[in-house]
């Protein structure tokens, strides 16, 4: 780091050195804020597909629901002619009987063929009943079916609309971060190689802060407090430091004029 300072400090006039320093520390500032924009990008991205993925399965969800009523009410159906059918059979052996009776002789045998008759009869009310309540089941499960499959296609209407609204937002911003990522490349031919490479190893040993935005003595990169001396330096901008703490390159985004105003 002092290597690097000494870099900078060599050379021609003073104003113009001073103007180098501060010219690169911007240029490095930008740079991190351009390196932190990139890095949220593919965060962002990673959150886009999981918010798609999640819309999708909320809607595999619903499509799950109504099939699970239409089936229910496909058994039920199915129930019902099942019934129905057996209904029929009742009533052909009644008739039956009932044509048998016409031949009968003795009453006795009379007796027996009313006995059958009043039994199958029995046995057809029941039926009719339980028809009766399958068709009641039948009619529910239909509004089921229909309100599930209503909340089928909203469903999916709010899938197709979030997922094309955050594709759309996806775009414009990867778009935007396309052309920092061509500023970023820009920035690199004007930044010193040393500073560079002093940024790069801080950026990867630092997660990601190589330069630490330092105001009123204070150091944002680890919110300790900076010796008065090395931040007045800071402030003039014409050496470089780094926090006596975290070891960050320490800059002020404000020049000097306006730290004096404010101390004024
Ligand atoms: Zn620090």
């Amino acid at each position: 780091m002092a290597g690097t300072a000494t870099d900078c400090m060599s050379g021609g006039n003073e104003q113009a050195k001073e103007a180098g320093l501060k010219k690169q520390m911007e240029l490095l500032y930008r740079l991190q804020t351009i390196d932190s924009n990139i890095k949220r990008s593919e965060a962002l991205q990673r959150q886009f597909e999981e918010e798609v993925t999640r819309l999708q399965s909320e809607l595999d969800g619903e499509a799950e629901k109504s099939s699970a009523v239409r089936q229910e009410v496909d058994a039920l159906a199915k129930k019902h002619r099942e019934h129905e059918t057996a209904l029929k059979i009742l009533e052909d052996q009644k008739r039956k009987v009932q044509e048998k009776m016409m031949a009968i002789k003795t009453n006795k045998e009379y007796a027996a063929a009313q006995h059958e008759i009043s039994s199958i009869e029995q046995a057809i009310g029941k039926k009719e009943d339980e028809i009766i309540l399958i068709m009641d089941a039948v009619e529910n499960a239909k509004d089921v079916t229909a309100a599930a499959e209503e909340a089928l296609q909203a469903a999916g209407r709010r899938f197709d609309a979030k997922k094309q609204q955050a594709e759309t937002e996806l775009r414009d911003y990867l778009a935007d971060i396309e052309k920092q990522r061509q500023a970023r490349e820009a920035l690199l031919q004007e930044i010193k190689p040393d500073m560079l490479k002093t940024y790069q190893q801080l950026h990867k040993a630092r997660n990601g802060v190589a330069v630490a935005l330092a105001d009123k003595e204070y150091c944002f990169g680890c919110s300790m407090k900076i010796p008065p001396q090395i931040y007045n330096e800071v402030v003039q901008g014409d050496q470089l430091h780094t926090c006596p703490h975290c070891r960050r390159i320490l800059y002020v985004e404000r020049s000097a004029a306006d730290e004096g105003q404010q101390s004024a």
